[in-house]
């Protein structure tokens, strides 16, 4: 069942957009499931099943964290990931930047855009964006490559995808102001199960799939 909805999504994305398999919250067994489907790339939202899950996977999995993290969490998640999709504060940027000089690494993020109105306060704004961006050769323990943003949670189509033009236009517009970023600054992370379609057509370099991979999440 995991391996035919991986199957049905695959049909159906282009070939150039990157499928994260976000399994948070379900057994290692399910994400075998995947894995022994052909999936190696997955997300997880939380440090703590993070680091619990990896040593149980086979190790040419790929991770990428997508949750909110805490900065007395880097050492749970850091080690681990081959991308943060979810740098939602200036605080948090600065801490892992400063975890990957202490340990000689160059950590690759997305900075996470506060999109929608209501329930999230994560995420940072264009200001705060434009401001880590122009400054982004300072930083040697982070590789800062490109956008995440999830839209506001709604029924309504043309709110989300006024969102996900949003983040598209300033995606692309840091690209144009900022051509020495265009070879590391090439991700754009939108769309999730329920409107990864219109991700899509808004020039989506990855999504981020759970739901419809591998059913609702038991909380
Ligand atoms: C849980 C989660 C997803 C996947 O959501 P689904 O609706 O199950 O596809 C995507 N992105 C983030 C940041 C998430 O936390």
């Amino acid at each position: 069942m995991v391996g035919d909805n991986l199957r049905n999504l695959y049909a159906e994305l282009p070939s150039g957009v990157k499928l994260v398999a976000v399994s948070k919250f379900h057994p290692v067994s399910r994400l075998m499931e995947a894995y022994d489907a052909g999936q190696r790339l997955f997300g997880e939202n939380r440090p703590q099943e993070l680091a619990q899950k990896v040593p149980q996977m086979p190790s040419d999995v790929e991770w990428h964290f997508i949750g909110h993290l805490q900065t007395n969490k880097l050492k749970l998640v850091l080690p681990y990931v081959s991308l943060v999709q979810s740098v939602d504060s200036l605080h948090l940027l600065e801490a892992i930047d400063r975890w990957g000089r202490e340990n000689g690494r160059t950590i690759d993020v997305l900075l996470e855009l506060h999109l929608g109105a209501e329930e999230t306060k994560h995420g940072l704004s264009e200001t705060d964006i434009d401001a880590v961006i122009s400054r982004a050769a300072e930083k040697s323990g982070i590789r800062i490559r490109g956008l995440m943003g999830m839209a506001t949670n709604t029924e309504d189509e043309a709110v989300v995808e006024a969102d996900f033009a949003r983040i598209q236009a300033l995606f692309q517009r840091i690209r144009t102001e900022h051509p020495e970023l265009r070879d590391t600054f090439t991700e754009l992370s939108i769309g999730m199960s329920g409107d990864w379609p219109i991700a899509v057509r808004h020039g989506a370099t990855m999504v981020r799939i759970g739901t419809d991979i591998f059913g609702e999440r038991e909380y």
